[in-house]
């Protein structure tokens, strides 16, 4: 079968590694791709949140199968063009995808499904949102409704800055993202994600992970994409995992099928996990980057038939075959991220580093120049390991560093310490 990936970063690498293991991949075409993607697949270019672009490029090329990996061709509305076209396609329609593209519309499903999550209003006009936050005081959160690239959250621990966020959302700093903003109750735990394949009408779990968003150790300074992950993520035991499917995740599933919109994709649920329970704090309508290294490393080659049982609504009696394993990704980001960086310096190594099904450094931000890979992005590397203790993987993930020759670049070296220690 011909396969295309839609996407560029360490996510897609993960997902066409996967894929390129399963006897039924023949071709595989990601656009845009990146230097390590070229090594295993076709790179094309190609603009991938234009539907009618996508669906003649699948027509060209006899793709029988696309995985569309970022939000954006799904907030665009690609997998209905594809849907459309009669292409076999795994991500969720326009209409689902709101589940990540718009919180409020995320709090009106929790609300129909009765589903844990924080207490909330909406509110399209200032005053009323500062009223509202003067009575309810802090510490307390501010969201603007739309797509920000992660940004568009602010937890506030004073008024003033949930005022001064207010002013933001509504002075235009989203851009029509901030037109509408969420307030919530801040709730206090410990975050965690599940992540579960859905074909519209069956949901099948495939793993947990935790991952670190600030970009110092410790967790300390700004916020990035991620700069580390791993799976499974202890904190979601299977008894809080279960509990949440059964309160939080089938309730949605059901309510976006009694809109008329079933959910098909993954499902990546954020959970904040107290006392025993987990609550969501958002949801996200495809895999996470970096959570999908870790996941993929884990599931392999299988990987591919359970996306494709996903599209072809086939999920009900599938299972997953799960080594009693974990999985560890730690991000190699370019000096300065998640402020100015710098592009186009030289990686050098990559070549010799070991790639097996235990350890693997996916690209994410590289472009190959000649014979050379040069950075290209703020996130850059993604160091991917196995093992049967999340040690193992962890101490196999950093051996990969050793190998690589990039003085521009950087990465934690902690990456999994609420459950390893801070040592
Ligand atoms: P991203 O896509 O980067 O994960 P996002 O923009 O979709 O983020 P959320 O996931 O809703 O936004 O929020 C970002 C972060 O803010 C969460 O991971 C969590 O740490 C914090 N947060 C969000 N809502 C709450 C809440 N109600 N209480 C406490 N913390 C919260």
């Amino acid at each position: 079968m011909n396969i295309l990936i839609l996407g560029g970063g360490g996510r897609e690498h993960a997902l066409a590694w996967a894929a390129k293991q399963n006897p039924k991949c023949d071709k595989l075409i990601v656009a845009p791709g990146n230097a390590g993607i070229a090594a295993i697949a076709e790179c094309a270019a190609l603009d991938v949140e234009d539907g009618a672009a996508v669906v003649a490029f699948v027509e060209e090329n006899a793709i029988d199968f696309v995985i569309i990996g970022p939000e954006a061709p799904l907030a665009a509305g690609v997998a209905d063009a594809l849907r459309e076209a009669g292409v076999s396609c795994f991500g969720p329609s326009k209409a689902a995808a709101r589940l990540e593209a718009s919180k409020g519309f995320t709090k009106e499903i929790c609300d129909a499904a009765g589903a844990p999550t924080a207490g909330y209003a909406r509110f399209d006009e200032a005053a009323a949102a500062k009223a509202y936050i003067e009575a309810q005081g802090a510490p307390i959160v501010v969201k603007a409704d739309g797509l920000a690239a992660g940004k568009g959250v602010i937890v506030a621990m004073d008024v003033e800055t949930a005022l001064a966020a207010i002013d933001d959302m509504f002075g235009g700093e989203f851009g029509s993202a901030g037109a509408e903003v969420v307030i919530e109750e801040f709730m206090e735990g410990e975050e965690a994600s599940y992540f579960i394949l859905c074909d519209g009408e069956t949901a099948l779990p495939i793993g947990t992970a935790q991952d670190h968003k600030r970009v110092f150790e410790g967790d300390e300074g700004p916020n990035t994409g991620g700069m580390g992950a791993y799976s499974p993520a202890p904190v979601l035991s299977d008894a809080i995992a279960e509990r949440a499917m059964q309160e939080i995740i089938l309730p949605t599933l059901a309510e976006m099928k009694t809109r008329g919109t079933p959910y098909q994709g993954v499902l990546y649920a954020g959970f904040m996990i107290k006392d025993g329970q987990a609550r969501l704090v958002e949801y996200n309508c495809r895999f996470g980057d970096p959570e999908c290294q870790v996941l993929m490393m884990r599931l392999g080659a299988q990987a591919l038939d359970l996306l494709l049982a996903a599209a072809e609504g086939r999920l009900a009696g599938v299972q997953v075959n799960w080594a009693e394993d974990h999985a560890m990704t730690v991000v190699m980001a370019a000096e300065g991220y998640p402020g100015a960086y710098a592009k186009g310096t030289e990686i050098r190594g990559l070549d010799s580093l070991p790639e097996t099904a235990q350890q693997i450094c996916f690209h994410a931000g590289t472009k190959a120049d000649g014979g050379r890979v040069l950075a290209n992005g703020g996130r850059v590397l993604n160091l991917t390991a196995r093992g049967a203790t999340l040690q193992e993987a962890r101490d196999r993930a950093y051996a990969l560093a050793e190998g690589i020759d990039w003085p521009e670049g950087f990465l934690r070296r902690d990456i999994g310490w609420r459950v390893l220690g801070k040592d």
